[in-house]
């Protein structure tokens, strides 16, 4: 019997796929470690390798006060699915509650099959959400919760304030004993011969840009200690990994305090290998040391090779400021993986032409490149809908969201987004696997697939 069951209802389905940042939910794993610090009894069940039948069938075992299911919008027919089968299982006798970047976005999508949405940072408002249910108390009132009045209207529709960073660095970090290592180690070590797991040492970027999903901590930055962080990570090496995902939006977004972790990690005399997010404006000057510290791979969020494209999305850089980060990371033997979309709203044909010559010229790791699609509780998503692009009520494709679907109305076909897209790919895999031959190949790849994306509609 617990308290507090919490469920992650991703489901890994794609068994022969290579997916990067298959990992357990550390959101999930702050909320654990701080509600049972508080004394409650949590459940923790991953749907990952498991189903969601298994977690509905668990979970009602468990009888507990309340269920929160986490939510991202690839995620959203699961997370209601599980909600159906809670409801069929223990009808009114547990409080069914969704959580996570849609639920916090898109509240009213979640009601009334979940009894409530928590909209926001969690840990404080489970605290106070645990603590009347326990005392029998009233809890729709409560900051960050959501509910659907008896008219059907939504009330208390705001989001948790977020924690206060003197809680926030006193706030234990993710109860990774919830974790299921044994599954995740073995998918990690057969698909890319080693193990990973994330670490967050900070919450939030400040930078807003215009696609971005900021719906739990919206344009704000808030640093864990660097004990709480390599307290953290000593506890990931010690269930087995051998290499970090340092989850932050941005690692070195604070260089000094990106060098103490690194610092720290050398007097630890701490060996693993490590990748993070970076951007290639912040704080090149920090590769050195991140490099010395293990530091394998940077992942640049760089979108676009066009400047009139960064400028829309908001990003405060330019192609050339790519070129130099990724050459300064280089030079210091980081390898720099690459982010790039296309189909992004305002995009003219000159822009994905200049995208698809942008990409060859960076010598780049890995590449991801991908159709946008405007997440809701973005400026981006707030943008589609006011330009007649989407209706504000339309979901159906947002399950199929990073399967290079259009999801709103674009300038340009899925054809053409696709074919660039296809052809970049292609461009990249044959440079970096079939040596000269790739070589001789690329400019002919991205010459003739230009010539052709210039005719399309
Ligand atoms: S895209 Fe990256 S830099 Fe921009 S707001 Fe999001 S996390 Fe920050």
């Amino acid at each position: 019997m617990a308290d507090v069951v919490l469920i992650y209802p991703y489901v890994h389905r794609e068994a022969t796929g290579r997916k990067l940042w298959l990992f357990p939910p550390l959101g999930q794993g702050f909320i654990a470690a701080h509600l049972r610090a508080l004394g409650h009894s949590v459940r923790f069940l991953d749907c990952t390798f498991r189903g969601i039948d298994w977690a509905i069938a668990e979970a009602a075992a468990e009888q507990p006060l309340v269920v929160g299911v986490y939510c991202m919008v690839t995620m959203h027919e699961d997370a209601l699915a599980i909600v159906r089968g809670l409801r069929s299982s223990l009808g009114d006798r547990a409080l069914l509650v969704a959580g996570g970047p849609m639920p916090s976005g898109k509240p009213q999508t979640f009601l009334p099959a979940f009894d409530a949405v928590m909209r926001g940072e969690g840990e404080l408002v489970w605290e106070a959400l645990v603590a009347c249910l326990k005392d029998r108390r009233p809890y729709k009132q409560l900051e960050g919760i959501c509910t659907l009045d008896p008219t059907g209207a939504l009330t208390g529709n705001t989001k948790a304030p977020l924690i206060p960073k003197e809680v926030l660095t006193r706030l234990p970090m993710p109860a990774r004993d919830l974790f299921d290592h044994e599954r995740y180690q073995a998918y990690w070590r057969s698909t890319f011969g080693y193990t990973q797991t994330p670490v967050f040492t900070a919450r939030g970027c400040p930078y807003g840009c215009e696609y971005c999903d900021q719906p739990i901590f919206g344009a704000t930055y808030r640093e864990h200690t660097v004990e709480q962080v390599m307290e953290d990570i000593e506890n990931a090496l010690a269930a087995g990994y051998s290499h970090i995902w340092f989850s932050d939006d941005i690692f070195m977004l604070n260089w000094q305090r990106a060098l103490k972790i690194c610092d720290e990690i050398h007097r630890r005399g701490l060996k693993f290998k490590w990748d993070c997010l970076g951007r290639v404006d912040v704080q090149r000057k920090v590769f050195a040391r991140m490099a010395a510290a293990g530091c394998e791979r940077i992942f640049f969020g760089i979108e676009s090779g066009s400047p009139r494209v960064l400028r829309q999305m908001g990003k405060r850089f330019s192609p050339q400021d790519v070129r130099q980060a990724i050459q300064d990371a280089n030079s210091v033997g980081i390898r720099a993986a690459a982010f790039f979309q296309i189909g992004y709203p305002g995009e003219r044909t000159e822009d994905i032409l200049a995208t698809l010559q942008f990409i060859p010229t960076l010598p780049l790791d890995y590449l991801s490149f991908t159709i946008t699609y405007p997440l809701p509780g973005t400026k981006l998503f707030d943008r589609v809908v006011s330009e007649g692009r989407l209706s504000p009520e339309e979901q159906a494709e947002w399950k199929r969201a990073g399967h290079n679907v259009l999801t709103y109305k674009a300038d340009h076909s899925q054809l053409k987004l696709r074919s660039a897209i296809y052809a970049a790919r292609a461009r990249f895999l044959a440079e970096k696997h079939l040596g000269w031959l790739g070589k001789t190949l690329g400019p002919a790849i991205t010459h003739s697939a230009s010539l052709a994306i210039a005719r399309m509609a």
